[in-house]
């Protein structure tokens, strides 16, 4: 799934973490790093039912999905980044090693093949294979911005109403 869907589904855990549970800190900022951590592989799995293609689509509708995802995505991490920094970082660590990390040595070294045993992504298709195999894949369709839509909604409406 995309950058925003990942910073609230981590804000949202880390929150439930520190507003419910009463562990010592340590305890709370080891659950952190690994709920949030590990939130990411089932919703990158999850990712199925929603518009994602593997590259980039020609025309503007790619385009301008892209660019209100970044947008809000960025918007997102500085709004939540001064209190949930921690989670929020534990959510985007597999995309930031894949994608940010090992990509760019890849290219760096100009061996596009290399690390690609140390991706982490394959961890998500498993759980994909396992648990979501009867989903409808929208990964090409447009009407699959819709459960991100209404995730991001529901985001505001609850925003609104408690600011
Ligand atoms: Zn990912």
């Amino acid at each position: 799934m995309q950058l925003p869907t990942h910073v609230l589904v981590a804000v949202f855990t880390q929150y439930l973490i520190t507003k419910f549970l009463t562990f010592p800190t340590c305890v709370e900022i080891c659950l952190i790093i690994l709920l949030c951590g590990f939130s990411h592989f089932f919703i990158d799995a999850l990712g199925k039912i929603t518009y994602h293609p593997p590259i980039r689509e020609l025309g503007n509708f790619w385009l301008y999905w892209h660019i209100f995802l970044y947008a809000f995505g960025f918007f997102l991490i500085f709004l939540y980044f001064q209190v949930y920094w921690l989670g929020i970082l534990s959510g985007l660590l597999v995309d930031i090693w894949d994608w940010i990390i090992l990509r760019n040595y890849a290219k760096y070294t100009s061996q596009p093949d290399w690390g690609k045993k140390y991706y982490l992504h394959p961890i998500a298709d498993k759980i994909r294979g396992i648990f979501f195999s009867r989903f409808p894949n929208l990964n090409h369709s447009k009407v699959g911005i819709l459960p991100e839509i209404i995730l991001y909604i529901g985001w505001l409406i609850l925003y609104l109403s408690t600011s």
